[in-house]
């Protein structure tokens, strides 16, 4: 599948790429995101001798991409000339397409461009607007199936929707095997960042010591039933954390975080076991030397 964005300059294209192609990750779908400015980056200065070099080896990097993933363009695609090449791309390949265009008013533009520093002068900006060749207009072939509005909110589910539906190849996919993948992805999602799994592992293992310490230093009595009951309080107690937002924190430090985790976990064990000693009599109260106290 072939995802040709067509947008002007500083409307967002870039931005809304990386957003989908982790959404289409996170589905299920693998994929790339290419357009022009890989290869003109490589260049230590712009030179117009350059382009045709740069377009040719994108398309390139197009064509072979397409055979294994879904492919994300992100390129202005300003002339309909452009769309066509990309479109004879896909169609060379027996893929499907997509035509995505992103709008926003021309001052909103101007706007995100002087706030980047305005590498892209305005008049620029302002001249394609005005020659724009808006998709769809002369050519039906050239019709955008989705329009986005990168002033609004995007609802990356609905546009995913649209695009796996035009995709034939995703129609003779068995749609279970598809939704255990994504069930499967979405578990990565919540999991595999490696700082989070390590985080996990660690702080697993502190629950479960000082559980274990205070079971062998009788604190919580030796009883199949009072072990599990602890076992339940820990796990409770893992799932209250959120590790999805510690993991986004900037300055996160690692061992002074486990450090907190293993007073707080002894401060939570301590009160559920003051609450089972109201509740059971002086039953539980061997608590003398508990850590943290
Ligand atoms: P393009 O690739 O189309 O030139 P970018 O994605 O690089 O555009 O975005 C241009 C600027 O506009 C960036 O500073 C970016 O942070 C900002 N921007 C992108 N999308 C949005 C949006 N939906 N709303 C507000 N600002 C945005
Ligand atoms: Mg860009």
């Amino acid at each position: 599948m072939l995802i040709i964005l067509v947008g002007l300059p500083s409307v967002g294209k870039s931005t809304f790429s990386k957003k989908l192609s982790k959404e289409l990750y996170f589905k299920g779908i693998d994929n790339i995101v290419l357009g022009t400015d890989i290869i003109r980056e490589c260049f230590p200065v712009w030179d117009s001798k350059y382009e045709k070099y740069i377009v040719d080896t994108t398309y390139q990097l197009i064509n072979n991409a397409l055979k294994e993933f879904y492919v994300i363009v992100d390129d202005t695609n300003y002339y309909n000339s452009k769309r066509r090449d990309l479109i004879n791309i896909a169609n060379k390949n027996n893929k499907d397409y997509v035509i995505i265009y992103l709008t926003a008013p021309l001052n909103v533009l101007i706007e995100r461009n002087k706030k980047r520093g305005e590498k892209i002068p305005k008049d620029l900006i302002i001249s394609m607007s005005n020659k724009f060749d808006e998709p769809g207009k002369k050519y039906s072939w050239d019709k955008p199936d989705i329009v986005v509005n990168t002033e609004e909110d995007i609802d990356f589910s609905k546009i995913i929707d649209i695009i796996v539906k035009k995709d034939k190849k995703c129609k003779k996919l068995d749609s279970k095997s598809m939704e255990e993948k994504s069930k499967d992805i979405a578990y990565k999602r919540e999991n595999s960042s490696p700082t989070n799994k390590i985080l996990l592992d660690k702080i697993d293992k502190i629950t479960r010591e000082i559980i274990g310490e205070y079971i062998k230093k009788g604190i919580i009595p030796k009883d199949k039933n009072n072990i599990k009951i602890f076992l339940e309080l820990r796990k409770k107690y893992l799932k209250s954390l959120n590790l999805k937002d510690i993991y986004i924190e900037k300055n996160f430090k690692k061992r002074e975080y486990l450090n907190k985790i293993e007073k707080e976990f002894i401060l939570f064990l301590n009160n559920k076991l003051k609450d089972l000693e109201d509740d059971y009599g002086k039953k539980w109260s061997k608590r003398s030397g508990i850590k943290g106290e």
